[in-house]
Parts: structure tokens; sequence; C-alpha cells
């Protein structure tokens, strides 16, 4: 999810920015004066209660704005993110969002401060005033805003600044301008949300063939650590000559060639939406490795595929791949075959086994064609994307 605060006083341009914003980045627009003057249109408890209040400029009172913003994001359950407008305004407030956003297993991104002076304020809502038909647009009623604003909103920036979640824009630049720099940070941020992605499956289970094309779809760069190594082996490198002997044999290869490996590859990758690792972890000591090298990068793993594989299916597959030129070099005998299917079930399972118990593990059936097995992993990586914090 991608959840942005719009902050500023009134007349900064907040409304404005939305507008443009929703569209951009597909996220769901929470504008609690909006909300307030749909209400009072409507004659509602609600709307009635409030009424005097915005009518003064004053503030309305935490209770109804908590339970406006609870119903909306109860409404709306299934969205890539929100844009809020106008909310948070207190102190109270800023503990709302934090508790609401927590609720639904994400957090608040970013606060942007749209910044104008004063008289810059009160020249833009005289002027929005003509049109507006807003009862609270007039040059009294401006004036308690803005009092509103300096006294009790104005100091909750704090809050967000502890959080680092707040960014200050110049909202005395055009609009297309504040545009560009909001999509700026904003664009930023999203960099900053890698999806990391697991796929678990016994050798022959098209982990590899579905992962390479599950990540070119979704622009993730495929960390397939065999793959390297038989780079490594084809470039006859002497890291390449090590691993040869070591594959000959059925062996893993040492954890410490492959964190360089992996370590290489993340540090080079610039422009990827996130990883599909496969092939890694295979032990236990590697989940760990993993974890330890995600959380360097800021990130962590956020879904775990395991495609499942009948184990006649796997030698069949397997058999048939020795006799073809994709035949790796552990696949070249059944005997082979058989330690690496082995190797799986000994070492690699009990990965999958501890990964149930902290992170989401889906489990897919690999024995449908291939398009079918690529539409449900793409249904899955979708998914996860949504629920990207
Ligand atoms: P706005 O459209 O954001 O300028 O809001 C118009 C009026 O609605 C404000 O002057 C307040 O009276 C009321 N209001 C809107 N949002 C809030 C909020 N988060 N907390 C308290 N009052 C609000």
């Amino acid at each position: 999810m991608l959840n942005i605060a719009l902050f500023g006083p009134p007349g900064a341009g907040k409304g404005t920015q939305s507008e443009y914003l929703i569209k951009k980045f597909k996220l769901f627009y929470i504008s609690t004066g909006d909300i307030l003057r749909k209400e009072l249109a409507n004659e509602t408890k609600l709307g009635l209660e409030a009424k005097s209040i915005i009518a003064e400029g004053g503030l309305v009172s935490d209770e109804i704005i908590v339970q406006i913003i609870e119903k909306t994001i109860k409404n709306n359950p299934d969205v890539n993110g929100f844009l809020f407008d106008g909310f948070p305004r207190t102190f109270v407030q800023a503990y709302i969002l934090e508790g609401l956003m927590i609720k639904l297993n994400t957090k608040l991104d970013l606060l942007i401060s749209i910044e104008v002076p004063e008289n810059e304020s009160v020249k833009r809502l005289l002027k929005r005033g003509k049109t507006s038909g807003r009862l609270d647009d007039n040059e009294e009623v401006i004036k308690n805003r803005l009092k509103e604003y300096n006294d009790k909103t104005l100091p909750i920036l704090n809050f967000f600044k502890e959080r680092k979640t707040y960014v200050s824009v110049n909202g005395m630049q055009s609009v297309e301008q504040v545009s560009t720099h909001i999509v700026q940070i904003t664009n930023n941020e999203l960099s900053k949300k890698l999806l990391n992605i697991v796929i678990f499956g016994y050798p022959g289970s098209g982990r590899g063939s579905l992962g390479k094309a599950i990540a070119e779809k979704y622009n993730l760069e495929f960390v397939a650590t065999g793959a390297m190594l038989d780079e490594e082996i084809k470039k006859n490198t002497s890291l390449g000559k090590e691993v040869k002997s070591l594959y000959e044999n059925g062996q893993l290869v040492p954890d410490e060639i492959v964190i360089r490996l992996i370590e290489k590859k993340i540090e080079s990758t610039k422009n990827a939406k996130g990883f599909i690792f496969k092939g890694y972890p295979r032990t236990l000591v590697q989940s760990y490795i993993l974890d330890g090298i995600l959380k360097k990068h800021g990130s962590s793993i956020n879904k775990i595929i395991e495609i499942n594989v009948d184990t006649l299916e796997l030698i069949k597959r397997l058999d048939k791949r020795s006799k073809t030129e994709h035949a790796m070099p552990y696949d070249s005998s059944t005997e082979r075959i058989v330690k690496r299917l082995q190797e799986h079930k000994t070492k690699t399972i009990p990965v999958i086994e501890k990964y149930k118990e902290i992170h989401e593990v889906v489990v897919i059936d690999g024995m449908n064609s291939f398009e079918r097995v690529f539409e449900e992993l793409s249904m899955e990586i979708n998914s996860s994307f949504k629920n990207l914090k």
C-alpha cells in the first residue's frame, strides 16, 4: 500500500493536488472536509452536529472525525492506498491515523506539507469564495480557520518529523511545479518498497522457468543462485571450477560464495521493483542469511510461494530434460537426480516449515499447465504488490 497525507493551511492547494495524485498513483481519496460537507448537505445527524462548527471555522470533534474515517476505510477494503486531505488536523488525529494504519497492517508513508504564507492563503480563499459556495470561505471565518490551523494543526508536524514521514513542498510554485515535486517525492518513496518473493519447489517443479517469466512480467530481478553459479562454470572461473566438482557430487556450494553472489546482484540492481529468489534459501542457515541481507537494504521477504509437483512427475520431467540441450550437469544421471531430490527433502523442506511460522506461504499446484500456474503466480504477485507496506 501507499498512504499519503496532504498537509497545509486552508488554501494551500491540497484539494487541487489531490485530484491529480489519486489518478497518478491510483489512491483512494479521503477528504474529511468533503465528507462533512456531504453529511451536511444530506442533513444527517452527524452533519447537523458539525454544521455550526464548520460555519464558524472551528474544528469538528476528534470523535466525529474518527467515526467518518473508520467508516470510509472499512467501506473500501481493496484499495492501493489512501490519500488523506484535511486529516489529521490535531495531535489526537495523528495518533488515530497511526492506529488505523496499524490496524490495516500498513503505515503512513508520507506526510507532504504544502507550505504557503498566511496572506497567500487568505487571498486564495477569498478568491475561491466567489465561486465555491462554501459557507466558510469568507473573511471572518477564514481568519478563524487559520487561527485553528496555527494553534492546533501546525504543531502536529513534529509528530511526523519524529517518524520521518514529513516532507515539505513549496506551495508558492505553479500547480504543475507543485505536482511535479510531489510526484518526485512519492516515486522516491515507492522505490524503497521492494517486493521480495521466494519461490520454492523441488527440482523439476518449474520454479525456474516460471520464476523467470514472472520476474519479467513484473519488472522484478530474478535471483537464481543456480544460474549465477552456472555462469561462473561457463566462464570457467576458478570459482566455477570449484562449483562444478561440488555439483557433480550433488553437493551444495558453500554459503560464503553464494552470499557474495547475492550481495553483488542486489547492489547492482537499479530499477527493479523487487526480487524473486529461486533456489535460495535452501538451508536454514541460508534463510537467516537472506533475512540479514534484505534487512541491510531496508527490506524483507513479502511472500513465499511453493510450487507443488508429485515426485513421479518430477522424475519424469528431470529425466526428459536430461536428454535435451537444457540438461544441467546435475541431472545427467538418475543417481544425481535422486540425490538432488533428496537434498531438497532433507534440507529445504525444513526451511519452508520454518517460514510457515513467520511468513505467508502460498502453495500452488504445479501439476497444472505452465499457463495456469503462471496465472496463479501472477495473482499472488498482484496481491503482494497491493499489500506492500
Ligand atoms: P476543509 O475542506 O478540509 O477545509 O474542511 C472544512 C471544515 O471541515 C474545517 O474548517 C473543519 O471545520 C471541518 N474539518 C474537516 N476536516 C477536519 C478534521 N480532520 N478535523 C476537524 N475538523 C475538520
